[in-house]
């Protein structure tokens, strides 16, 4: 089905057409009808699917239906876990809204710059906000924004503003929020936090589920080189120049990781930047958008930084170390392969490793080809998914294994073995 079929307005699909986008994507085909209807909306929906013009799209074509009020008061409300999507989702928005007639006002705000700023652009009244949650709620007690007059929530993300310790800041927004008013939840998971949350705030909701679109993987392909952990960093190097990589997003467990690897690979002339929490917001932009440019080869994040980046037809990304959750892998693969193009996922995955690749391999339903490559092989890695062995008999009450100290536990990692 074509977008010109989904009831969008000709601003609109003027919009989408310079967008380049030709087909809705599942979730648009389900979510723009819904929110053009007025519905609330349960999106289980990740990065990648086309959630923003989702969301984005029907709400613009509600809101020019009628006329502000004289001195513009928020009219949407979209809440988001980070900096980064706020932009992004700010920017989606004002692209999507460009030929609207009267023009409807869209302003992002967001913690670690400046408020005064913020405040001063506010002070005209804008239709469209999109904030994060912290920041948001300063400016409230600032009287620099009221949110009485909101006729749709937006929480994009929210298994992620949970994540981040956002829920009081939230539930405090949400009371401020006139009762009657339309809300929309997206998350990419449904943990038993995220379903107290939306039973007291979705009202008959119209559920959108789709497939998170990296389990099924037919555009990414997924390599697990093995290797030791001290020769993670030559590694990588080496598969950024014999490959001749020229985009990658490489993702580290640590900002402190992050750090040491962008050092190293500058010194090598791989021209690299690193994003992460401790990095100012301008850091964090420029590092953004010398990537998107080319100028900066890879670019090195954390997982909570790299949460909603939006780069088109990213070739690459690697995992320099597996993430705790075998769920941010889904989300970090999630930056490759988009809109059918293919795209590259590649772990470098120690000894101590094996065990969360093999999580991760349960959770997408699928295993992940391991590789080695010569020069950097592995020392001591555990082999590919051996088959379940049978269950062993529980040992007898008495034996030796019973009595074991708990200090020799089998559920302490043990310390890797020779350099891996
Ligand atoms: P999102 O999931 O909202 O972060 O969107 C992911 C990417 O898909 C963005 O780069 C969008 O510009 C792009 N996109 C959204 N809708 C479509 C569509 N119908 N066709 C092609 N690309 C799209």
């Amino acid at each position: 089905m074509p977008f010109s079929k989904l009831g969008l307005s000709d601003p609109l699909l003027r919009a989408i057409a310079e967008a380049g986008y030709t087909t809705p994507s599942p979730i648009q085909l389900q979510a723009i009808p819904a929110v053009l209807n007025g519905h609330d909306l349960l999106a289980a929906a990740q990065t990648g699917t086309g959630k923003t013009a989702g969301f984005a799209l029907p709400i613009l074509h509600r809101l020019s239906q009628h006329a502000s009020g004289a001195n513009r008061p928020v009219r949407v409300l979209i809440l988001t876990p980070t900096r980064e999507l706020a932009a992004q989702v700010g920017e989606s928005v004002s692209k999507y809204g460009e030929h609207l007639h009267p023009r409807l006002k869209t302003e992002v705000v967001f913690g670690g710059v400046k408020i005064n700023p913020q405040m001063m652009r506010l002070r005209g009244g804008v239709d469209i906000l999109v904030a994060t949650p912290g920041r948001l709620l300063d400016l409230v007690s600032q009287n620099a924004v009221k949110l009485d007059k909101v006729e749709t929530l937006v929480l994009d993300e929210a298994d992620r503003m949970l994540d981040m310790g956002f829920i009081r800041d939230i539930r405090k927004l949400i009371a401020l929020l006139p009762k009657k008013r339309q809300n929309l939840l997206f998350s990419a998971t449904f943990s038993e936090d995220i379903r107290k949350l939306t039973t007291g705030l979705l009202v008959n909701p119209i559920k959108i589920e789709v497939a998170a679109r990296n389990t099924a993987a037919e555009t990414v392909e997924q390599i697990a080189y093995l290797c030791n952990k001290a020769n993670k960093a030559e590694l990588l190097c080496h598969l950024i120049k014999t490959n001749d990589w020229q985009q990658v997003l490489v993702f580290t467990s640590t900002k402190h990781g992050a750090n040491r690897l962008t050092e190293k690979l500058n010194k090598i002339a791989i021209k690299a930047a690193a994003i992460h929490g401790n990095k100012s917001q301008g850091a964090r932009t420029s590092a953004l958008s010398g990537f998107k440019a080319g100028d900066i080869r890879v670019l090195v994040a954390t997982d909570v930084a790299a949460r909603g980046i939006d780069i088109a037809l990213l070739p690459h990304v690697v995992n320099y170390e597996l993430p705790r959750s075998p769920a941010d892998y889904v989300h970090r693969i999630g930056r490759t392969g988009r809109a059918g193009e293919e795209g590259q996922a590649i772990s470098l995955v120690s000894h101590d490793e094996v065990g969360a690749l093999r999580l991760v391999e349960k959770l997408i339903g699928a295993p992940i080809k391991r590789e080695q490559i010569v020069g950097f092989e592995a020392a001591d890695v555990a082999p590919p998914m051996p088959p379940e062995p049978p269950r062993a008999p529980r040992p007898p009450r008495n034996s030796s294994q019973a009595r074991r100290p708990s200090g020799n536990s089998n559920n302490k990692p043990r310390p890797a073995r020779g350099n891996v």
